[in-house]
């Protein structure tokens, strides 16, 4: 046991573990295929507690700290199916955190009970087609008529679009004002004017369903604005640290359970009357993934501590995101190496692990992203 965790965080990690083994992992492939999840897994992990770990009681949550979300990232990054880890991710922490943060008591009453035990799928959308690391300059527009805004734009990219119910959206409320312009909003699905259409195929992550959304003269009633008008950008800027966190988080298990494989397939595999494991390169290649790996993991639980502190550890997470995300690559790439052909094969976990990694360079904000905030905090 880390040093992070105590023994509520062990027997916490014992639950989430037995579900992803006998509630997901067995269904992994078919949903995969058809490049989604069912919503009532939502629901599903409602019932357990796993979506308002955070979150204040009064509505449902559990008020727990960083460390057990850490745990439950960890034991859902060990779901073959990234694609519904970053679905679920996206609900827990990347989406309705702006209720919590920033909504109204009325709005959270409204709201959050019913995502805490996952009834209302969310979605959080900031990305376009044209603007996405610059969202400072989006084109999405929602402009005040009487009790409404209109909103207007198309967002891309978005996660959970086709399952949500409930969309934390980022839009200009006062488009001459640049970054100070921007606000979030929350849409309902039913909203007349708003338009959900799937991306089609991609990559990886197929186990997640992206979608691309139309708002056309979309009418959303101001009650539905979240926090301060025009303040979105700063809102936007603090929630994506614990977004890119998470995911992060997720991606050291699923990185060591590639690993795990490598090295049982290295050790099984005959080779000039051997095995894979016995030649000196593969023996070291491992150990020193291993080692990397381990960095990983500290960087990542010494953050989750510096959030428990009380700390908002912004230089730490952007760290976190760049070199998990490179080493999680780095794993992938050498671990379908030791794989040989049947690395390349579907059969074999590891063919999908290499395409959803790729995403952690890209998603939640690039690596180039990250050493921009790394050295802006370091004021090089
Ligand atoms: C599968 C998937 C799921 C996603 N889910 C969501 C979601 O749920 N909600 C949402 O809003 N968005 C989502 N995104 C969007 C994602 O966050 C964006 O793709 C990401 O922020 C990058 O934006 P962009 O694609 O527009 O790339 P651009 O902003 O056009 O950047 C292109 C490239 O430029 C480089 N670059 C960027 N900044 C710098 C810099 N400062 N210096 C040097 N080079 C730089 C990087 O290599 C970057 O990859 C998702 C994307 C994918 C692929």
């Amino acid at each position: 046991m880390s040093w992070l965790f105590t023994e509520e965080h062990r027997i916490f990690r014992k639950t989430v573990r037995r579900f992803v083994d006998e509630e997901l992992n067995p269904h992994v492939n078919e949903w995969e295929k058809n490049g989604g999840f069912p919503k009532e897994i939502f629901k599903k992990m409602g019932e357990l507690g796993f979506l308002g770990i955070r979150f204040p009681e009064e509505y449902g949550g559990t008020a727990a700290d960083m460390a057990t979300t850490v745990v439950f990232c960890e034991e859902l990054g060990r779901c073959r199916s990234r694609g519904l880890t970053m679905g679920v991710l996206v609900q827990t922490d990347m989406s309705s955190p702006y209720l919590v943060h920033f909504g109204s008591d009325e709005q959270k009453q409204k709201y959050l009970p019913g995502i805490i035990n996952g009834e209302t799928v969310c979605s959080v959308v900031l990305t376009e087609p044209d603007r996405g690391t610059d969202l400072a300059n989006m084109n999405t527009t929602a402009i005040k008529d009487g009790d409404h805004y209109v909103l207007n734009g198309s967002k891309v990219y978005i996660t959970n679009a086709l399952n949500a119910d409930l969309y934390f959206v980022a839009a200009k409320t006062n488009p001459e004002a640049g970054h100070r312009g921007i606000s979030v909003i929350m849409v309902e699905r039913d909203t007349p004017g708003f338009i959900v259409e799937s991306m089609g195929k991609k990559l990886g992550m197929h186990g997640s369903d992206t979608g691309h959304l139309t708002f056309d003269n979309c009418r959303v009633p101001v009650e539905n604005l979240l926090g301060e008008e025009n303040q979105g950008f700063y809102y936007v800027m603090s929630r994506l640290a614990v977004e890119r966190y998470v995911a992060m988080a997720s991606l050291i298990t699923a990185s060591e359970q590639a690993l795990e494989d490598a090295t049982q397939y290295a050790q099984e595999r005959e080779i000039f009357n051997s095995t894979l494991s016995q030649l000196q390169v593969t023996r070291h290649r491992l150990a020193q993934l291993h080692t990397k790996l381990e960095a990983a993991r500290q960087l990542v639980y010494y953050t989750g501590w510096l959030y428990d502190q009380g700390q908002e550890p912004t230089k730490e997470v952007a760290m976190c995101k760049a070199f998990v995300a490179d080493v999680g690559c780095e794993i992938a790439d050498a671990c379908l190496q030791i794989h040989g052909g049947n690395g390349y094969m579907e059969e074999y976990d590891i063919a999908r692990f290499y395409r959803d990694v790729r995403l952690w360079k890209i998603g939640a904000g690039s690596t180039e992203t990250m050493y921009e905030i790394i050295a802006k905090q370091l004021k090089i």
